[in-house]
């Protein structure tokens, strides 16, 4: 492409990106199409010769947004949110013309500078401890994994990067309420999904800390080594939080790892009055939190804050011929902090988020966040015919439908599928589902910077009257 077309078709990309922020509310919020009905629209085999910028745009438009899913549509309640913002979009546009591989300090002093940077200003936004050092990983996914890999190295004296595995005694808790991701990240550690031990929770959906204690201790009693806890502030479920101090203890007494998965909810962290959720944070051995989901930066930009930083480059550390640099001892050589070498210049939207906004602004977004839900609490404790079905420490609101007589769970579990289907085709709005004491729960979250409370009321209008309606 000549620069020339390139700057043209910039402008038109730019104009079209500001209509799309301006309008997204135009959109169904979720297609409604059958599977294959993209694939079927594009051509079996890749073009021969090159076409032109201008038809390719035609078919973004006319094949790929059709098929789209609009996250940043202000009545997308579903998942978490996902994080964009003008900010950010204009960093990730600097960041790919860049086209900057970020690896070693050699390879983009400025990116590795500023990256230093950005992880100690949101470790101190957070309220996290000064002895933590941050970096930023791809996914919490991702981040928790390398907590794990950490862990398993510090406590086997790295034996395990040199050996491999001879007799896996080793033990990882987490509670029934944990994310998905742990058991993902068990199983790529090689410890084995057997050795994750899902821990009870309490009628507020978090971790028992006696219950943990008990486990832990048959688990020595039996010549199991514990590993690593990993607790949960905000679980995907519910947004429950653990009591992150009563667990720092107990591992402390069993020289435990212990992880913070905070993918979500710890951008609330921001908040002085909602610090009570990381109380005890500072005898945590790592912490995770997900800038891509809840502040306004885009997917993907995961912060990972960890204590032991020797331990974390102990595990990771590589140093072929071809990547040794004669500032090794001075700065940080990123590839050594995680699993892959090359990696994106994600800490510039980062900067471009926290100074466009400022502290006092993210704290004003998040807290009327934690308004919404709030007052969405308030209505379905209020509303005759629903039920709420978790507490609600943020903005995500657990309920569900439930019409006077019925009272069987399975029956109960239909009509509330039924409901959020119907709910979801309609395009006006979009939730999702969960599991809570094997009672089928309606998860609502408003975060995204285009919701307004009228969107959650109009949305919580929509699901009375779509109940209402439901045959
Ligand atoms: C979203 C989420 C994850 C997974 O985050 P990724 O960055 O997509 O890997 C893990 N844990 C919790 C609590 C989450 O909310």
């Amino acid at each position: 492409m000549e620069t020339n077309e390139f700057r043209q078709a910039a402008h038109q990309l730019v104009d079209w990106m500001a209509d799309y922020m301006e309008n997204t509310e135009r959109y169904d919020v979720k297609p409604s199409i059958r599977p294959g009905a993209i694939k079927n629209q594009l051509p079996a085999s890749a073009p021969i010769e090159g076409e032109d910028f201008q038809k390719l745009f035609h078919d973004f438009n006319s094949i790929i947004l059709p098929g789209m899913t609009h996250w940043q549509h202000p009545q997308f309640f579903a998942y978490f949110p996902t994080g964009a913002s003008g900010p950010s979009i204009l960093a990730e546009m600097l960041a790919s013309t860049l086209g900057a591989q970020c690896m070693i300090w050699l390879t983009s002093p400025a990116a590795e500078e500023l990256e230093e940077r950005m992880m100690e200003w949101l470790r101190d936004m957070l309220g996290l401890p000064s002895s933590f050092t941050g970096v930023i990983q791809d996914s919490s996914s991702t981040a928790t994994l390398v907590a794990l890999l950490t862990a398993r190295e510090k406590k086997s004296d790295y034996q395990i990067n040199k050996n491999g595995f001879i007799n896996n005694r080793f033990r990882v808790y987490t509670s029934s309420q944990a994310h998905s991701s742990v058991d993902k990240d068990v199983k790529i550690a090689g410890l084995g999904i057997n050795n994750l031990i899902k821990i009870q929770v309490d009628e507020n959906f978090a971790m028992i800390p006696e219950a943990l204690q008990e486990a832990m201790e048959r688990d020595v009693q039996q010549g199991f080594i514990p590993l690593c806890v990993v607790s949960t502030i905000g679980t995907t479920s519910s947004t429950a939080i653990d009591p992150i101090g009563a667990i720092a203890k107990i591992c402390l007494r069993y020289a435990c790892w212990h992880h913070i998965d905070a993918s979500f909810a710890g951008t609330a962290l921001v908040l002085p009055e909602m610090r009570w959720m990381s109380k005890g944070v500072e005898n945590c051995d790592s912490f995770v939190v997900n800038p891509h989901k809840w502040m306004f930066t885009n997917f993907d930009c995961s912060a990972y804050f960890v204590k032991d930083k020797k331990a974390l480059i102990n595990t990771f550390a590589i140093l072929p011929e071809y990547l040794k640099t004669p500032e090794d001892h001075l700065v940080n050589n990123y590839r050594d902090w995680g699993i892959p070498l090359g990696r994106r210049f994600r800490a510039l939207k980062l900067w471009f988020v926290i100074r466009s906004y400022g502290l006092r602004r993210l704290q004003e977004i998040i807290r009327e966040h934690i308004t919404f839900g709030q007052w969405l609490k308030e209505k379905v404790i209020a509303a005759r015919n629903f039920e709420l079905l978790a507490p609600v420490p943020l903005n995500l609101v657990c309920f569900r439908y439930k019409p006077d007589g019925v009272t069987d769970e399975k029956e109960l579990e239909e009509i509330n599928s039924k409901l959020l289907q119907t709910l979801n085709a309609s395009g006006k709005i979009l939730v999702t589902q969960t599991k809570l004491n094997d009672k089928y729960a309606i998860r609502f979250v408003g975060g995204s910077e285009k919701t307004t409370l009228e969107h959650i009321q109009q949305g919580w209008r929509r699901v009375e009257q779509t109940a209402l309606e439901l045959k």
